[in-house]
């Protein structure tokens, strides 16, 4: 069968590359399984698709955010239909398990149907004047032309977690996915354009990190959404800076569990397993350190959680039997063994796993290091794979620490079940998310969350929630003055 070429939406209408040059997308559970190739777009497709954005918002800006909501359903009801289609290429474009597939379009689903409604609470505030007949309301206003540089784990969820709020909020956007996984990023924006959204809402062009540069770096885009490194992250926030624009920033995480000597073995086994090899440990909110109180229960939880990784089904995620599917790329393979080797060499103990996998794909074996004390490498920098480094510390007081002793702050946990040293982890962790008795994963879209992180996981924005309106969305006070003669207040 011939390999598919795909091409930027620009306008709604398929552009092919300006640039003549194609990049090729292939399955990280079968590297010879090509998924098509994908334009890599220059300067030349950044501005046609701008101007169609820009042309668009001047409509989109107009059109009630209820009418607005209406193309949010649409697209979700359209999402619904597919799912089972999206999911069976999103293992393909990832390697994830077809069960967490399911899952994220789920998550598309829902992030749209929660921002649909919020296209009916888009509040602002009333307040009193100090004089008299005179009244002020601060509404929010959208702002333009977005730009959203996405990241490959989360390839439909991620970039939904941006469309939906902008949207809603009346933007229009340019989506730049991961050309590690470019295709789910396309279907969904194919989706959105079949719900009705007007010609130039959303705009999809296929690009490396240049064509991300151009976006970070262009005046007319008002708003800049990256999910990526936390590397990444500082070029975009110093190109948004320059400018004074809008930048919302996702990065990375060194999240991990801590678990006292009370807590519930059972529930601690399966959160930790789940939170460091889910998706392969390519969350940004993957667990990837255990904070262990040493006792003397501790070291046979070591042995039965080792145990229970090396159980776990390492394959193809498309076959629904397997449990933890590839990682990414080859080169982020050797990345994650580099990052094991170094672990042991400087005083390590491998307890399971520190190899890779038979097979055609890049697996590598769900991997476990006791013995790594706070200042290694492997507990201070992100790995993204299945590797869980142990840290044992003697009490409560030493776990915060060692959690807090990092440069990210997305995702902490606890387990125990003293309900006090709960309560006080929650107020003392230095996280955006705190999880207790529940893994460091699992984060959910609704209006009481606000996913992101604090530390260099971020730099204070939100997405998932109500919160997100705040990134896209400006204020603007209007003041009524009614009175018959001439006031003068106190402060202008
Ligand atoms: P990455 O930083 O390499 O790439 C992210 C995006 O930025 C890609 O689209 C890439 O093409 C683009 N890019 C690369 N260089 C650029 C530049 N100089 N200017 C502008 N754009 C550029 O990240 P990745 O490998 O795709 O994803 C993994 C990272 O994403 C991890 O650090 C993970 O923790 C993080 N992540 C964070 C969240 C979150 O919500 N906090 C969610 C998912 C992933």
């Amino acid at each position: 069968m011939s390999e598919k070429t795909y091409s930027n939406i620009i306008n709604n209408v398929l552009k092919p590359s300006s640039s003549g040059q194609y990049f090729q997308k292939f399955n990280p559970a079968k590297p010879s399984e090509s998924l098509g190739k994908f334009p890599q777009s220059n300067a030349q497709d950044l501005e046609q698709a701008l101007e169609a954005a820009k042309q668009a918002f001047e409509i989109w800006k107009n059109t009630p955010a209820p009418k607005r909501a209406e193309v949010l359903y649409k697209a979700a009801e359209i999402t619904s239909g597919q799912k089972e289609e999206l999911a069976q290429i999103l293992t393909k474009e990832t390697g994830k398990p077809i069960v967490e597939a399911r899952g994220e379009i789920q998550e598309v689903i829902d992030t749209y149907l929660f921002f649909a409604g919020e296209g009916r609470r888009i509040y602002g505030l009333t307040g009193q004047s100090e004089l008299h007949n005179k009244s002020i309301t601060t509404i929010r206003q959208p702002i333009g032309v977005c730009g959203f540089i996405t990241a490959w784990n989360f390839p439909a969820a991620v970039p939904s977690w941006k469309i939906a709020p902008a949207l809603i909020t009346g933007n229009t956007f340019i989506l730049k996915p991961s050309s590690e996984a470019p295709l789910s990023a396309y279907l969904l924006v194919q989706n959105l354009c079949g719900a009705g959204l007007p010609n130039g809402c959303a705009n999809l062009l296929f690009g490396n990190g240049e064509l991300g540069t151009l976006i970070a770096n262009e005046p007319e885009i008002k708003v800049v959404s990256l999910t990526g490194s936390t590397e990444v992250g500082r070029k975009v926030y110093t190109a948004c800076a320059g400018q004074l624009k809008k930048c919302a920033l996702e990065l990375g995480g060194k999240n991990a569990i801590i678990a006292l000597d009370d807590a519930n073995e059972e529930l601690l086994l399966e959160g930790v397993l789940w939170g460091a090899f889910g998706t392969a440990g390519q969350r940004c909110t993957s667990t990837s350190r255990l904070i262990l109180q040493k006792s003397a229960w501790s070291k046979q939880f070591l042995a039965k959680l080792s145990h229970a990784a090396n159980k776990l089904k390492v394959g193809d995620g498309a076959d629904e039997k397997n449990q933890i599917g590839p990682v990414i790329s080859a080169k982020q393979r050797e990345n994650i063994h580099g990052f094991v080797q170094r672990a042991v060499l400087a005083g390590g103990e491998l307890l399971c796993g520190g190899k890779f996998l038979d097979g055609e794909g890049y697996f590598y074996a769900p991997t476990i290091i006791s013995q790594i004390k706070p200042e290694m490498e492997l507990a201070c920098q992100e790995v993204f794979g299945p590797v869980l480094a142990v840290i044992e510390v003697d009490n409560f007081e030493t776990a915060l620490k060692v959690a807090n002793n990092t440069d990210y702050g997305l995702s902490l946990a606890i387990y125990t079940q003293n309900i006090n040293l709960a309560l006080k982890a929650s107020n003392q962790l230095e996280s955006g998310l705190v999880y207790i008795n529940a893994p460091t994963i699992g984060a959910e879209c609704g209006g009481a969350s606000a996913f992101g992180g604090w530390k260099h996981t971020g730099n204070g924005s939100r997405e998932g929630g109500v919160l997100a309106l705040d990134t896209y969305t400006q204020y603007k006070t209007i003041y009524i003055d009614y009175s018959e003669k001439l006031q003068r207040a106190q402060i202008d």
